[in-house]
Formats: C-alpha cells, sequence, structure tokens
C-alpha cells in the first residue's frame, strides 16, 4: 500500500464519515403524539425503521472509525492470512476487511464445523 492509496483511502473514509454524521443529525425521527390512531401508527413505524436505520449508520460510523485509525498502522490493507495487498476498490468498500478477496471466500468455502 503506498502513501498516496493510503491517503486517497483516508480521505473517502472522512467523507463516509461526514455523510453518515450528517443525516444522523436531521432530527426525522421525531413521534409526535397524534389524535389519529392511524397516523400515529404509520408514524411509529416510520420511527422504529429509522431507529433501525440509525443503527445500522452507527455501526458503520464504529467501523469507519476503526478502519480510520487502523490506517496509520503498517498492517492495514495488509492481507492476514497470506500478506498480500488486501486492495484499494475492497478496502473502499469494506474498509475493516483484514482478508484480500481470495482469502475471504475460502474462509467462507471452508465446510461448516458442527460442534455435537
Ligand atoms: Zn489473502
Amino acid at each position: 500500500m503506498t502513501e498516496s492509496q493510503r491517503q486517497e483511502i483516508k480521505r473517502h473514509l472522512e467523507s463516509r464519515l461526514e455523510e453518515l454524521s450528517l443525516k444522523s443529525t436531521d432530527g426525522m425521527d421525531r413521534v409526535e403524539n397524534c389524535a389519529d390512531e392511524v397516523e400515529y401508527a404509520t408514524r411509529m413505524a416510520e420511527h422504529s425503521l429509522n431507529v433501525m436505520l440509525r443503527e445500522r449508520e452507527s455501526a458503520q460510523v464504529n467501523q469507519i472509525r476503526k478502519a480510520l485509525k487502523r490506517l496509520d498502522s503498517l498492517d492495514f490493507g495488509v492481507c492476514e492470512e497470506c500478506g498480500d495487498d488486501i486492495g484499494l476498490a475492497r478496502l473502499k468498500a469494506q474498509p475493516t476487511s483484514r482478508l484480500c478477496v481470495d482469502c475471504q471466500a475460502a474462509l467462507e468455502s471452508r465446510p461448516l464445523a458442527y460442534a455435537c
């Protein structure tokens, strides 16, 4: 991983982080007391959907923050299995990945071990 690739990923992650933090301050998930039950139910449904999205977003924010921290370490972008470069495209899509595409695929195709 070259320094410019590192910078590119850093910028990418920081702009993702900014996008996500802008979204979470829009205050859309307020549920007001509503006389109409149907309207209230609709708003509650929207609210729980928002909460779900919000949770997913905050998980992403955490992942990105972690990735940004790891970005400064020397082994960032290096596959933990084979030591190859993970690849820029993959890191941008999944900044927290610690395995290259090949090793990830091998891991996923490994038969599951069943505990008796
Ligand atoms: Zn690998």
